[in-house]
């Protein structure tokens, strides 16, 4: 497969050999260009010699550069190619849960493992073959893994796939070549936590030094499971015997190899109404991504920033919105904040998610919808708080496509956003600039 270049970067050392717009990537230096990972790993040596074809007619060029310069072609879409979809139907699969009319991008179910290496995503490997993964050891590339579970017959049930339990051979695999991977878990209760999860923990502490981590997160459960796998979402006490299931294998593995390997997700702490860990228990935020030490690291940002703040201000009172999951560690840091800075008021409020449903408490993914539905008629004060993780990356939209205007409209209150940065927090609470 070769790629149509769309755009060719001014001065870089493909607009310098003279390449243009419209032509076409055939190979570097011999290998076959069919995808992003191809384009960056081919392309990272210091002498290319690049075919192409311009009209129909085949030529090559000879690029000199330093090496790992970007050799500056552009491509119609990021991979180069379309973007893998996943070919399993996991119990607990969230986009499953989701109501109908939501955008279109959310439906998507991906499974490529080269957004895996590009931007961190995780991936079952079940569309892999052994070509892949022999690609993925010789540019290599560490991966993130959804496990699910080590026991084959087990994950061949979550995940509704045939093939799955046999692909777990690739773990093992990329572990002896020497490669990295982190790894995560959707524990559902009855069915993968227990010995089921002391025995995935095992398997994968094996493939140690090779496993960075481990995140173990509770499944979602969402009210729109009708016609799916009966799932239900853990009980506290449920909750606390996972914990236990981990941090027991996490003590473990550090006497054994100096980290944690796993770590469950603060949710889990959450649901069990444990204490969060300490600092250290997080070493270097393996698992921040999925949840795992957001709690702990936000709680100790707020408190550096309180050190350090201007205590002379004018009082103000204010709004903060989250799940109702981490409504009482938020009152807590309200408190705190407070009592250092009393002319502040801080009005904590656990939004319920009426559009997922009740058992779904995460602020990610409450609504403008249910916002607007539970502050209208209250006295919010000066301004309204929310976590940035309830919107788009990228534009202030909320899932059910309200935006940041729509409730500030609604509401009559201005709105900001901040992301789990305890310095954005305390400055978001003050009225401060960032
Ligand atoms: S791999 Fe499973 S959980 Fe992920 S998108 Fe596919 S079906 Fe859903």
């Amino acid at each position: 497969m070769a790629a149509a270049v769309t755009g060719v970067v001014p001065r870089s050392p493909a607009f310098r050999a003279g390449i243009k717009c419209g032509d076409v990537l055939v190979s570097v230096n011999g290998h076959e260009i069919n995808d992003v990972l191809d384009y960056m790993f081919y392309c990272a040596e210091d002498r290319l010699v690049l075919l192409l074809e311009r009209g129909g007619e085949s030529f090559s060029k000879t690029v000199i550069k330093s090496e790992y310069d970007e050799l500056g072609l552009e491509f119609k879409s990021f991979l180069m190619d379309e973007k893998r979809s996943c070919c399993n139907n996991c119990i607990f699969c969230f986009i499953d849960q989701m109501p109908k009319g939501m955008r279109e991008t959310l439906y998507f179910k991906d499974d490529d493992a080269r957004l895996s290496f590009l931007q961190g995503n995780y991936v079952t490997l079940t569309n892999l073959q052994d070509k892949d993964i022999d690609r993925i050891c010789e540019m290599r590339l560490n991966i993130n893994v959804s496990v699910h579970t080590t026991n084959p017959e087990l994950r061949c049930m979550m995940m509704h796939n045939r093939f799955a339990g046999e692909k777990l051979k690739y773990l093992k695999k990329i572990a002896d070549s020497g490669l990295m991977m982190n790894c995560q878990i959707v524990c559902c209760p009855g069915i993968n936590d227990g010995k089921e999860l002391e025995r995935t923990l095992n398997d994968l502490s094996a493939l140690m030094p090779n496993i960075q981590s481990v995140a173990v997160v509770p499944v979602g459960v969402t009210k729109f499971r009708e016609g799916l796998y009966p799932l239900r979402p853990f009980t506290k006490d449920e909750a606390g015997a996972v914990i236990d299931i981990i941090e027991a294998k996490a003590a473990e593995c550090l006497e054994k190899w100096e980290t944690r390997m796993c770590f469950p997700a603060d949710e889990f702490y959450l649901l069990a109404g444990r204490e969060l860990p300490p600092t250290e228990f997080y070493e270097d935020y393996p698992q921040y991504e999925n949840g795992v030490g957001l709690l702990r690291s936000l709680y100790d940002e707020v408190m550096q920033a309180l050190e350090v703040c201007d205590t002379d201000i004018p009082p103000r009172r204010v709004t903060l919105v989250t799940g109702t999951a981490a409504e009482s560690f938020h009152k807590e840091l309200a408190r705190i904040i407070t009592e250092k800075l009393p002319q502040l008021d801080i009005q904590v409020v656990g939004i319920v998610n009426h559009f997922f449903g009740e058992t779904i408490t995460v602020a990610g993914l409450v609504t403008a919808g249910d916002l607007i539905d539970q502050l209208k008629g209250r006295e919010l004060g000066d301004q309204l708080l929310i976590p940035k993780v309830m919107l788009k990356a990228d534009e202030p939209i909320f899932l059910d496509d309200l935006s940041v205007s729509d409730v500030e409209r609604e509401l009559g209150i201005s709105v900001r956003a901040s992301r789990n940065d305890g310095f954005e927090y305390l400055d978001a609470v003050m009225g401060t600039e960032i």
